[in-house]
């Protein structure tokens, strides 16, 4: 048995999730047709956790994980996760302005 179907709470609001619920990319702009199976979820567990939203995007709108972390997370998720001394362009700006 997989998980076709189920329910799950995200930000409050009850929403239907699995690889059976027919869902549109979260992205703004994005069209594109997917399910909210975990295959199109940001982060690890449905309803988001501490690495991800919760959203469901397709392949597209979805990057890998930092190391050490697991499933895949949206653009937004993603740099939340990054290290912002190595690889904000404004920190950089900072460090020049400052010489
Ligand atoms: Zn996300
Ligand atoms: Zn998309």
């Amino acid at each position: 048995m997989g998980y076709a179907y189920y329910e799950i709470y995200r930000d409050g609001e009850k929403i239907q999730a699995g690889y059976s619920v027919e869902a549109v990319c979260e992205e703004p702009g994005c069209e594109e047709q997917i399910d909210r199976g975990l295959a199109y979820l940001c982060g690890e567990t449905p309803g988001g956790d501490e690495g991800g939203c919760g959203g469901y995007f397709c392949g597209e709108h979805l990057y890998m994980a930092h190391e050490g972390q697991h499933g895949e997370r949206c653009i937004r998720c993603h740099d939340k996760g990054t290290d912002p001394l190595e690889t904000s362009p404004d920190a950089m700006v900072a460090t020049f302005g400052q010489v």
